[in-house]
């Protein structure tokens, strides 16, 4: 369709806001980023697109915000458009547009897409949210985290795409920041990104993928940032980096503004400086409330000099904080007004305890997982009890393996009550290939017998959650080095309604 029956539709349903974007003829395509929703309520979700740095060079308009028409319709060849209107790519946004559609049916499956300038975007596919209160019966999705773009083809990302799940769950390292390397498989180029048009040109350099295009096309992903996005392990205001606080603050206002200008999220997620409020909560029904944890900006620096370490003064300190308080108390309040048969915490590091020795013989934390924070986990743990959440989940990403962790009321013992169930998932791409057991991952398995499972390829995990029960299976790309090749099943979980701890089939 061209931009003029598109116009007619948009016209026919009046969604015109006062609009300033100046309309302009492309010479070249402007949608090369593809497309992408995100975000979904019951009766809406956000639609993002950004438009080719280059077509916009062009086309002389760097400078100018640029008239966007969206569609969505309930068809995938567009005969039956039931929401349309305009928005303004604007330059100080890196011309993406941010489109929050409302007026949509609950649970329900729409496609949209954009037009500018003469040219009309790949289509997505979005799903809503159900009614607040449905009593639903099912929910499919998928997470996945770690792209590492040198280290690894997207190939899971390619099989992703054609899981018909509801939702894809990014758990963080969109992005990695480092210098590029001839190590990997493909460069990412550059040295580390530090201001925001390096950040905005390594985004582009993955974005231009078509696999990580085609699984954003498929389903509305929920996205979150863990470091890569901004720096190794940084904690708050502390970078991995010899940075002071000031510039590393600069430097995290451009990542959260790329982030933001790259992924279909809310206006209350636009950053505000250094700022950007990335924890949320989304409800399915009276099945499963999922909390989506921003586990890095509020955190207190690791303890005891970070990595693998003895405890020391500082790690016991109670006064510092993974989640900050702020964040600590929406997330306890949520989860002791739930109501939800599953309530889900979808974030970013280790939540478990994992236990290992130093050379010396001393056991040693890891200090930039929840084992750094142990009493905000303690907080955690005791109101899975004392609130009798109803079968708590923990979604994690991070460290490149796959483990499934029965979460102990009382780490220190091993016998203690089994009070929520733990599934991390691997890296899409980053580490290469891995392998089913690494050297690190076998050897703390003896020590930490709270976890039943751990394998260390690459691949995404796929959830059914329904009243009786949560199914997790776990997808494997045996290669990611060479391009293309299968996924295949490696292995499935249940967890039992008001039986934590989760079973493998
Ligand atoms: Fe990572
Ligand atoms: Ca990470």
């Amino acid at each position: 369709m061209r931009i003029g029956s598109a116009a007619a539709g948009i016209v026919a349903l009046g969604g015109l806001p006062g609009c300033i974007g100046r309309s302009i003829r492309f010479s070249r395509d402007p949608f090369t980023l593809g497309v992408a929703s995100g975000d979904p309520s019951p009766d809406g979700v956000v639609l993002w697109g950004r438009l080719d740095a280059d077509a916009v060079r062009n086309a002389g308009a760097m400078l100018e915000p640029i008239d966007v028409q969206w569609e969505i319709a309930t068809d995938d060849s567009f005969r039956l458009i039931v929401r349309a209107g305009r928005a303004d790519a604007r330059p100080e946004l890196g011309h993406s547009v941010h489109v929050e559609a409302d007026g949509l049916e609950p649970g329900r499956e729409y496609f949209y897409r954009l037009h500018c300038g003469g040219a009309t975007s790949p289509v997505g596919r979005t799903k809503t949210l159900p009614e607040l209160n449905a009593e639903l019966q099912r929910v499919e999705f998928a997470f996945a985290s770690c792209q590492h773009y040198e280290q690894g083809y997207y190939t899971a990302l390619h099989h992703l795409s054609e899981e018909d799940v509801d939702l894809i769950v990014h758990l963080g390292d969109y992005i990695y920041e480092g210098t590029a390397t001839d190590r990997g498989v493909r460069s990412h180029e550059g040295p580390e990104v530090v201001t925001l048009e390096q950040y905005r040109a390594r985004y582009s350099t993955y974005r231009m993928d078509p696999a990580l295009q085609a699984a954003h096309h498929a389903a509305p992903w929920v996205v979150s940032t863990d470091d890569h996005e901004v720096d190794n392990n940084y904690a708050g205001v502390v970078p991995d980096d010899d940075m002071s606080p000031e510039d590393f603050l600069l430097r995290r206002a451009a990542a959260y503004q790329a982030f933001y200008e790259f992924m279909p999220l809310r206006r209350s997620t636009m950053p505000q400086g250094p700022n950007a409020l990335m924890y949320r909560r989304l409800r399915f029904g009276t099945l499963m409330d999922m909390s989506v944890l921003d586990t890095r900006q509020y955190r207190d620096d690791q303890p005891c000099g970070d990595r693998f370490k003895p405890s020391c003064d500082e790690h016991m300190d109670p006064a510092r904080s993974i989640l900050g308080g702020t964040q600590r108390d929406w997330l306890v309040d949520g989860l002791t007004d739930s109501d939800a048969r599953w309530n889900v915490l979808a974030q970013q590091v280790l939540f478990a305890r994992f236990r290992n020795y130093d050379e010396r013989g001393r056991e040693t934390w890891t200090m930039d997982k929840w084992d750094g924070y142990p009493f905000d986990r303690a907080a955690l743990l005791d109101t899975f009890t004392e609130a009798s959440v109803s079968n708590p989940i923990v979604l994690t990403g991070d460290i490149h393996s796959n483990w499934v962790a029965r979460l102990l009321r009382d780490f220190e013992n091993e016998r203690s009550e089994v009070v929520g169930t733990e599934f991390t998932c691997t890296s899409l791409t980053s580490g290469g290939d891995g392998e089913p057991q690494s050297r690190i991952g076998a050897e703390a398995l003896p020590y930490n017998p709270h976890f039943d499972f751990y394998n260390s390829q690459r691949g995404y995990v796929l959830c059914e959650v329904t009243p009786g029960a949560w199914t997790t299976t776990y997808r494997r790309v045996p290669s990611v080095e060479e391009p293309g090749g299968p996924v295949e099943d490696l292995a499935t979980f249940v967890v039992e309604n008001g039986r934590p701890g989760a079973q493998r089939l």
